[in-house]
């Protein structure tokens, strides 16, 4: 079946373009372009990058105006049928174009852009320019249907015969070379003896090293060898090497081991006894690394009937989401490492996504030593080449484990099995930016599609996936609840005592320490032991207040106060990249009173010093952890014990396994709660038992300290007895009351423009308008009524971040409720709004099951 026309998305990020576009395939194209195939084509005056969509053998475009495929960007093509059909479930479900959707899904290296090349322009008798100039001398034959050639300047002549020679140049390479001679460069793309070709380039290029061997054997060689001269005992030398080796080997190890230059390796290939050749390598991130190999354990009873659940499910190659809700260190990453070694065992690849990688060494380390190289590692902060190398080795069947955060979930795995979700209630789990969709969702498709098991673990899983679990209300969302509640170690979840820091200042103790941390600090130094301190990121950062008038220095463009980066000793704008010099005077009133208040753990890292002086503080922090590989060198700092206590943000509460820590400090459990945010009880709860569960996780008993403001707040409380069940109780009759999710869904639109008396307007407008169809639909005012069917509009109201570079922002907030696609309403309204509207600026953003509400 030969197929002539193919659908193309294309990357041009408009809603105009958000729609396939018909392309003839070329004659020897046919065959090479699938589903799923990079494409290269024209788009106006320009190339573009494309992906094919589908494939048709006829289209019902006038053939004569489609234009056909330029270009195939890769022998293989980079996504598999699954995934661009997913793309469009994506665009469906989280309202965005079809080409966001599948660029999230490739790797950075392969966004290609095009490049302009000059050539020598062939005339339509196959001749170029330059030849038929040489004949210019009068003699060209007169019956040719072409003018008579144009006569070139001697320096026109030089530009010319430069393109031939090479080929094809870049323009900005022919611009540089010939800097001088701007004029002859334009005046021969006007004339059309040069001709402009875009095509397609990607960033980064497969990585190659030229590697040597003998290009002679046997015999050959003997003669070969007696044949040389004195002088060329060099390459005598090295080719006897070759000979000796019998394996290609790369030129550098050459060179270093024979102390021999290149120039006597090329020699010798010039003569034809070796060949240089640049042979395919994979950047490895891990390359210097030594990951001990593990066996898998004996399985506890509790891990026995999650192992055997999934297991299940595995062998039927049917599909199925477990929601695996393990107390901190029952055992969860081992039941996932068992049930993936099944997994490969029965020829299927699986996934495992973790919240944020980089904070995750450990996880990565346990994953390597049990699969060794069966392991890809999709990390963030590898370089572009590194991931498009460790993202090759999946797409080509190299390696059946993936690990990584969120986007690891699109690793193109020709048969998946299992999807492991560790810590699946973190809020990173949903992308902030287009596309905005969250990895759960996205995990519990691909298993529909592939008849594979998803594993939901957490201690805390989020309210959404457990009452989802216990309703079973949601037929595409119900997963089995599987619990596991013992350590196998024996070790006992550490007793958590809550201070009262108002109780503190009452006592006359104005120290960020309550008297029981303190002395649990001192304590620890004395017996040689590790404390973990914990401060809520939320709520602090670093700005920059004057103490006389109470001038804060804020983003010119954007309403927020602007940060303060110690190293480089300026301030800069969170949202737009703003960014000035710190400055050592009040701007307002003057005075030199003006004050950098550091990051809540710079101050509590000063404090300490002052309070035990020569105590080792190990911080980490946003400031700390720039750098590549930070993270790991902190933790690894620590663990050999260079350090008496580990101080961070949310950083430090995950996944971290420490013998000698036996003292766990919250130093403001509170700091989150005052958010105006219906999820901040749950962040909470979350953040305490996370962090509550990192101490005495081995021989030493642990002791938690949690200090707040709330006492008596049921999410503190909760927390301090690591019961999960009444919290989940109280908060859920919170959420249903107010119709929050997991009782509703929401939809967050949030709308910008630079003026605010027209983005009010419009706000205004598109709010009446949805207010307007959810009457008519009768769905209007139902949610009170606990109706099945129910959507109802709150706002618009400013945006708690009112103004980010110059825009103004509303936002508008729905909630809804049954299986009604209130998505496609919000879509189909936002494009009237935008539509009656001719000011293009006016942008409308659409944010499916938001996670920030900020
Ligand atoms: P979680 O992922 O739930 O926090 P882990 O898988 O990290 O728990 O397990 C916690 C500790 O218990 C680890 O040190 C691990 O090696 C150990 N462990 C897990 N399963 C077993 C088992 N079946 N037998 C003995 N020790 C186990
Ligand atoms: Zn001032
Ligand atoms: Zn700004």
């Amino acid at each position: 079946m030969t197929y002539k026309v193919a659908k193309v998305i294309v990357d041009v990020p408009s809603r105009e373009t958000d729609r396939p576009f018909d392309y003839l395939i070329p004659d020897e194209l046919k065959g090479w372009i699938e589903v799923g195939s990079r494409v290269g084509v024209p788009f106006g005056r320009r190339t573009v990058q494309g992906f094919v969509l589908s494939l048709h053998r006829e289209s019902d475009m006038d053939p004569a105006r489609m234009k056909p495929i330029q270009e195939l960007l890769d022998l293989m093509p980079p996504l598999p049928p699954d995934l661009v059909e997913m793309a469009e479930w994506m665009s469906r479900k989280y309202a965005c174009s079809m080409i966001s959707a599948l660029q999230v899904m490739i790797p950075a290296a392969l966004k290609g852009k095009a490049e302009r090349y000059i050539s020598v322009a062939e005339d339509e008798g196959g001749q170029d320019a330059l030849s038929e100039a040489d004949a210019e001398a009068g003699n060209a034959d007169s019956g040719s249907l072409f003018v008579v050639p144009e006569l070139l300047t001697g320096e026109e002549e030089e530009i010319v015969a430069y393109v031939k020679a090479a080929g094809q140049v870049t323009m900005d390479h022919l611009s540089a070379r010939f800097a001088d001679r701007a004029g002859d460069l334009k005046g021969l793309i006007r004339r059309g003896i040069l001709a402009e070709t875009q095509m397609i380039k990607d960033k980064v290029r497969k990585k190659t090293v030229k590697t040597v061997s003998a290009a002679v054997s046997g015999e050959e060689a003997e003669r070969a060898l007696a044949s040389f001269s004195g002088q060329a005992r060099r390459q005598k030398e090295v080719l006897q090497f070759l000979l000796e080796v019998g394996v290609p080997l790369s030129l550098q190890e050459v060179l270093s081991t024979l102390r021999v230059t290149a120039g006597t390796v090329a020699k010798l290939a010039e003569k034809g006894f070796a060949v240089i050749e640049d042979i395919e390598v994979f950047r490895d991130p891990y390359r210097n690394r030594n990951f001990k190999g593990t066996d898998p354990l004996e399985r506890t009873a509790e891990q026995e009937v999650v192992y055997g659940k999934v297991t299940e499910t595995l062998d039927e190659r049917s599909y199925g989401v477990f929601l695996l809700h393990g107390v901190t260190g029952s055992g969860k990453t081992e039941v996932y490492l068992q049930t993936i070694e099944r997994c490969i065992s029965l020829g299927r690849q699986a996934i495992v996504l973790v919240p944020e990688i980089s904070l995750t060494p450990q996880m990565v380390e346990r994953f390597k030593g049990r699969f060794g190289g069966k392991v890809a590692v999709m990390h963030s902060r590898l370089s572009t080449g590194e991931r498009y190398d460790e993202w090759r080795k999946i797409r080509e069947g190299r390696v059946q484990v993936a690990i990584g955060a969120r986007s690891a979930v699109f690793a193109p795995f020709a048969d998946l099995g299992l999807i492991v979700m560790d810590e699946e209630h973190e809020t990173s789990y949903k992308q902030e930016e287009t596309p905005k969709y969250h990895a759960r969702d996205v995990a519990v498709y691909r298993a529909h599609q592939h008849n594979a098991a998803v594993i939901l673990g957490s201690a805390t899983p989020s309210l959404e996936s457990y009452h989802a679990a216990r309703s079973q209300a949601d037929d595409n969302f119900a997963p089995l609840l599987l619990e596991m509640k013992q350590r196998p170690s024996g070790s006992h979840l550490p007793g958590v005592n809550i201070v009262d820091m108002r109780e503190e200042l009452r006592d006359g103790n104005r120290s960020m320490f309550s008297r029981a941390l303190h002395e649990g600090i001192a304590a620890r130094l004395e017996r040689g032991e590790q404390t973990v301190l914990l401060l809520n990121r939320r709520g602090h950062s670093t700005f920059v207040m004057c103490r006389t008038c109470g001038y804060v220095a804020g983003c010119p463009e954007c309403d927020i106060s602007l940060t303060y980066h110690q190293k480089s000793n300026n301030l800069r704008c969170h949202y737009c990249g703003y960014a000035a010099p710190a400055p050592s005077i009040c701007p307002e009133c003057n005075s030199e009173h003006i004050r950098y208040f550091g990051t809540g753990t710079q101050r509590v890292e000063g404090e300490l010093a002052k309070l035990f002086p020569g105590i080792r503080v190990i911080r980490m922090d946003v400031d700390t952890t720039t750098e590549k590989g930070s993270h790991e060198k902190l933790l690894q700092t620590f663990r050999e014990k260079k350090g008496d206590v580990l101080l961070g943000t949310q950083m430090v509460a995950k996944g971290l396994d420490f013998p000698d820590v036996t003292l766990v400090g919250v130093i403001a459990a509170d700091t989150a709660l005052n958010f105006p945010d219906f999820r901040s009880a749950e962040k909470t709860f979350q953040l305490l038992t996370q962090v509550a569960g990192r101490a005495g996780r081995h021989q030493l008993p642990g002791e938690v300290f949690i200090q707040t403001y709330m006492p008596d707040h049921y999410s503190v409380i909760h927390a301090s007895r690591h019961d999960y069940g009444s919290f989940v109780r109280e908060e859920l009759n919170h959420r249903r009351a107010l119709h929050y999710p997991p009782y509703s869904r929401l939809i967050l639109v949030t709308l910008s423009h630079e003026k605010l008396p027209l983005l009010l307007r419009m706000a205004e407008n598109f709010a009446g308008d949805l207010r307007g169809k959810a009457q008519r639909l009768g769905w209007y005012g139902n949610l009170d009524r606990f109706a099945a069917e129910a959507l109802d509009i709150l706002g618009p109201v400013a945006s708690p971040i009112p103004r980010i570079k110059n825009r103004y922002r509303f936002q508008c907030m729905v909630k809804y409720r049954g299986p009604l696609d209130a998505v496609r309403l919000v879509r189909e309204t936002a494009a009237d709004t935008l539509a009656n509207l001719r000011d293009a600026s006016l942008q409308i953003s659409i944010d499916v099951d938001p996670q920030m509400l900020m």
